[in-house]
């Protein structure tokens, strides 16, 4: 019997299962490489229903998770927690790539191919750190930095003041969910709302009802404690200058790609990126040949659970198809 060559997914969200599943229908041996001690990557995070996903229509997007995670565990596809790349170099046969899991002595495997699937995470504390009077004693339970963590404040924001920034999907459905609890909502942005049209109309309404206040091409330039608020000084397009007192803080200005890891191996270097996302071409390949990148991690336009899921097939079959 030949031996099955192995494929190395660093990654366990969506993306990164989905992958492992099709490498092993296909004859391969899958080993999924994954930092944190679950797998699902994002939607872990995640309490609300996913209406996205077609034959889950109620499902959580954590439910989503426990039943992809748990398909994986079903099978003989092995999956190493709490795991970190240090080194990967080409060689004849593919690649050999050293790793660390948990705390234990580095291991050493030889692969075929590389798939990384490392996902993407929220912008947080690196949209205001920078800002002229900022500490971080601002934060203590005033600043929120979590795509979904208002959902947990909703019961406090009662007669409260709230500023959201971000102009995009995650911004207005936050706005959206605190409307009927919060007094006052500043919706701050850096150029225009970009959010989709369905609830951009939902917030234009609440913009027409006084209920949100939206700030366009607005930037914070000053932000401090004044006695049990803060103290946000914009500056609009057009040299309009006011200073907002509010109570607490929602952050959603985008995502960014989880690709730090690449500079920790000099092959990774020459991943080519673009604004931190992995290039890749329509079946995934990067520019590296053997290596490829899936998910979110290559897609700051339209990530999702179903183009996830599908970029991990379409990666598994070139691989079947082109390194077997
Ligand atoms: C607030 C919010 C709401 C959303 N709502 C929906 C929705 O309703 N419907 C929908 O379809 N999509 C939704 N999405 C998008 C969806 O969750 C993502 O597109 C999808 O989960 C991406 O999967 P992924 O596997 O590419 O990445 P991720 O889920 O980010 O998984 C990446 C995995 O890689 C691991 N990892 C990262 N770096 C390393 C490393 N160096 N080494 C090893 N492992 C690493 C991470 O721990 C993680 O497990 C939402 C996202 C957010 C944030």
């Amino acid at each position: 019997m030949s031996v099955q060559p192995t494929i190395a997914i660093l990654g366990g969200g969506v993306a990164g299962m989905s992958c492992a599943l099709w490498l092993k229908n296909l004859g391969f041996k899958p080993i999924i490489l994954e930092k944190n001690t679950c797998l699902g990557g994002q939607l872990t995070t995640l309490s609300t229903i996913n209406l996205w996903v077609l034959g889950f229509s109620q499902h959580t997007s954590q439910q989503l998770a426990d039943i992809y995670s748990q398909h994986i565990q079903s099978t003989d596809i092995s999956v190493y927690y709490s795991c970190q790349l240090l080194e990967i170099q080409q060689n004849r046969l593919g690649f050999q790539m050293v790793i660390q899991k948990n705390t234990l002595s580095p291991e050493t495997l030889s692969i075929k191919a590389l798939i990384i699937a490392t996902g993407a995470r929220p912008l947080g504390y690196e949209v205001i750190e920078n800002i002229e009077g900022f500490t971080p004693e601002l934060i203590s339970n005033r600043v929120f930095f979590s795509p979904t963590d208002h959902l947990k404040q909703l019961p406090h924001l009662s007669a409260k003041t709230i500023a959201i920034l971000g102009g995009g999907d995650n911004a207005h459905y936050t706005a959206k969910d605190i409307a009927a609890t919060a007094d006052k909502i500043h919706l701050i942005m850096r150029s225009s709302a970009t959010a989709q049209t369905l609830i951009r109309d939902d917030i234009s309404t609440l913009i027409q009802q006084n209920k949100i206040i939206e700030h366009a091409h607005a930037t914070i330039t000053r932000i401090y404690p004044v006695q049990n608020k803060i103290a946000l000084k914009l500056t609009q397009s057009g040299g309009l200058n006011q200073t907002l007192f509010v109570d607490k803080i929602f952050i959603r200005c985008g995502f960014t790609a989880n690709t730090e890891f690449l500079k920790n191996s000099e092959l990774l270097t020459h991943v080519a990126t673009d604004k931190h996302y992995i290039l890749t071409d329509k079946v995934k390949r990067t520019n590296i040949p053997g290596i490829y990148a899936i998910g979110d991690v290559t897609n700051s336009d339209d990530p999702s659970v179903v183009n996830a899921l599908a970029e991990g097939a379409l990666a598994a079959r070139d691989v079947s198809q082109h390194l077997n």
